[in-house]
């Protein structure tokens, strides 16, 4: 198919500094659990990216110096030659594709402690270590401390010139990086001629950005990722005035400005909370007051809302993170008029809960992502069938809906029965919660292939029991029968079923979804402390009713502070006014009634009125049909069936990414012998 030519601006080539991009699609730095860990999944990551169409290719945060050793996280790191072997490694994959590639060089202050340099950590004044609270200070530097960082800043452009970049960075964050942190008015306390008036603070960025263009500008575009403080006087960074002037003052003097908003939760806005397009408002003056290209980001999908921000004059390049990670191919897919197969990133951030738990990243979208070096994955092509067997899949969640997808890819006969009458599962359920309609696109993006192939048969309300799935003598039978949220309470606190009695008006997650009413005050006890629990109270309180979140947990939703998603959920439900109690457990559940007991106190135990218990605690797989099937198993031959197995949450329940990563990993391997299955560790 042809480009539509209302996105022909984003295809228009665009100078930055002695660089020329061919388009306008502009993977910017993110964080993905590789970087100095697995620079070889790292550098695979990116290549696919160029791969995919990305004009521009961007590291993560890339330390410059042992003092800006950002350990335990796993970000890139460019102190000395040795590293220059893994970057050049990462240049040339992008380069093969006609991308250029940035790097963005950071020096985090008193955010990170230098626990594997063990470096005495350096700031503009100071402060204790923010990152993990970790129990340490940073010590100011003095002048030579700052001629240094200079040096040591120049030097690692150098470096990054020499490995093949075309972009280097600045980097400018006032809670995350030096130069920010001498620029703000709340950290700089200093009073040499580096703090106070603006002019003072704005010095050592000024300094380093003239520093790089004297050492590598002939060779590289100089990039400055500027945050700007969307709080604006809430946190003090800087105030809305001298978010401007500093980018007056600044205009010209860097090749690219990549702006973004300061708090990382509103910078990686979740879609639970954001809009595409939300950061607009904060970072549109950048543009009208300088005259060179600008780049930003706001989880754009739609090419209409990226040409769009083009045309508006709002940005020049779109700016992407997480869509480029849920499809590395969205440029190429736009260019071929493929609209329909972009894999729109559905802005959980489960991308980012990488970067919080130091393993590499995934998502929910695009399985692939992370597996480019370790498993060979293309988030494009599979490897043809190698039988001609007819696989029937059960269940149309995410695990089955992606296992049906790449079985198709590969040119299989695929049967896809669904016992309900919509297709989806636990996404079609739970995208009609708040906030998670932009979740539907994990059903929809598959079940549109899926519906216009013609090797592919969907039934819905086709529940099967073992004698239809042996009649229907399909060679393959995979079971992504999903998981039922449990009744008895079991979960993290309690191990063994809580004795409840059955007068007790108790409703479980999925009797809730289901549209079953609530009434009077409602507890919901979140064991779990994902996202389910806090959605349960916010669909609950919007609908009027009496609401109480318990949880063992120091915070309600407590992973959700690896989505970024924790402080919003907390905001948002106190908004509501929706009781919170923390660090409780349920030690009892009567009609009417329920006793809680703190977590560390013995002497704290609370009995609360209470006309519905709502226990998310954790779930019990749907795998009736697989027993009856193995039950069977003398049977299959007769009917010409070869295997059975079960994937996702009917197997072991997880989030929604790890159902759709079993669903691909099944269909990808079928048929492939276990010695062929390729996992590529990393060795030095
Ligand atoms: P996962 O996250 O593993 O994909 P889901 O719970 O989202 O799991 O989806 C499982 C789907 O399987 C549900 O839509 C459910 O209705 C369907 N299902 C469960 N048992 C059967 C069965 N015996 N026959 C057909 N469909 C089934
Ligand atoms: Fe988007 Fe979620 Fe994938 Fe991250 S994990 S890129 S937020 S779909």
């Amino acid at each position: 198919m042809a480009r539509d030519p209302r996105y022909d601006i984003l295809f228009k080539p665009m100078k930055i500094g002695p660089h020329v991009a061919k388009n306008r699609f502009f993977q910017v730095a993110h964080c993905n659990g590789m970087g100095v860990k697995y620079p070889k999944s790292m550098a695979a990551m990116r290549a696919m990216k160029a791969e995919g169409g990305w004009g521009v290719i961007c590291t993560e945060e890339t330390e410059i110096h042992p003092t800006s050793d950002m350990s335990p996280l796993t970000e890139g790191r460019i102190w000395d030659a040795h590293d220059l072997p893994l970057y050049q490694r990462m240049t040339d994959g992008i380069h093969e594709h006609g991308a250029l590639a940035g790097i963005q060089l950071s020096h985090t202050g008193h955010r990170d402690g230098c626990l594997y340099s063990r470096e005495v950590p350096l700031s503009v004044a100071p402060y204790p270590i923010t990152s993990m609270t970790y129990p340490a200070q940073a010590r100011q530097m003095d002048l030579q401390d700052i001629r240094d960082y200079r040096r040591w800043h120049r030097d690692a452009a150098v470096r990054a010139a020499d490995a093949g970049f075309d972009i280097v960075y600045a980097y400018c964050r006032a809670n995350a990086s030096l130069n920010g942190m001498f620029l703000s008015s709340k950290f700089n306390t200093r009073g040499d001629e580096y703090g106070g008036v603006l002019e003072n603070r704005v010095r050592l960025l000024r300094e380093v950005l003239e520093d790089m263009h004297d050492a590598v500008g002939d060779r590289c575009a100089i990039g400055l990722r500027y945050t700007v403080d969307e709080f604006r006087d809430v946190a003090g960074t800087t105030s809305p005035e001298e978010d401007r002037d500093i980018v007056s003052i600044l205009a010209d003097l860097p090749d690219l400005w990549d702006v973004n908003l300061r708090d990382w939760s509103r910078d990686s806005a979740p879609s639970r909370f954001y809009p595409e397009g939300a950061q607009e408002e904060f970072v549109s003056f950048v543009k009208k007051t300088v005259n060179k290209p600008v780049v930003g980001v706001g989880r754009f999908t739609s090419p209409d809302a990226m040409a769009a921000q083009i045309r508006r004059g709002v940005l020049d390049f779109i700016g992407a993170a997480r869509p480029s990670i849920a499809d590395p191919f969205l440029p190429s897919k736009i260019e071929t008029g493929d609209i329909d197969k972009i894999r729109e990133c559905i802005g959980c951030n489960i991308c980012v809960s990488g970067d919080a738990m130091m393993v590499p990243l995934r998502c929910t979208q695009n399985p692939t992502m992370g597996e480019e070096y370790r498993k060979g994955w293309h988030p494009e092509t599979v490897p043809p069938k190698s039988t001609d067997d007819t696989t029937l899949v059960i269940g149309s969640g995410p695990a089955g809906l992606e296992a049906a997808l790449v079985l198709m890819k590969r040119g299989h006969t695929v049967v896809l029965a669904e016992k309900d009458a919509e297709f989806g599962g636990r996404v079609t359920r739970e995208s009609r919660l708040p906030g998670l309609s932009e979740w539907a696109r994990v059903r929809d993006h598959r079940l549109l292939q899926l519906n216009q192939n013609s090797n592919v048969t969907l039934y819905a309300q086709s529940e099967l029991d073992a004698e239809a799935v042996l009649e229907l003598g399909c060679a393959h039978v995979v079971l992504a029968t999903g998981a039922k949220w449990r009744r008895d309470c079991v979960g993290r606190v309690h191990p063994q079923p809580l004795a409840i009695p059955d007068d007790v008006n108790l409703l479980t997650p999925d009797d809730i979804m289901a549209g079953t009413p609530c009434t009077g005050h409602v507890v919901i006890y979140d064991d779990d402390r994902y996202y389910m629990g806090s959605l349960l109270a916010e669909k609950l309180a919007v609908q009027g009713l009496d609401v109480t979140l318990v949880t063992p947990d120091a915070n309600i939703a407590a992973w959700s502070s690896a989505t970024l998603e924790q402080g919003l959920i907390s905001q948002r439900l106190y908004g509501l006014g929706v009781q919170i109690l923390e660090k409780y457990t349920l030690a009892e559940a009567g009609k009417g009634h329920i006793r809680l007991q703190h977590s560390e106190n013995p002497a704290g135990v609370l009995s609360l009125d209470c006309d519905t218990i709502v226990p998310v605690t954790s779930k019990l797989p749907e795998d009736a049909l697989y027993h009856a099937l193995i039950a069977r198993q003398s049977d299959w031959a007769t009917h010409g069936v070869q295997s059975v197995t079960r994937i996702g949450d009917g197997l072991a329940p997880a989030t929604i990414a790890a159902a759709v990563y079993a669903g691909h990993r099944y269909a990808r391997e079928l048929g492939v012998a276990p010695a062929e299955i390729q996992f590529n560790r990393e060795f030095f």
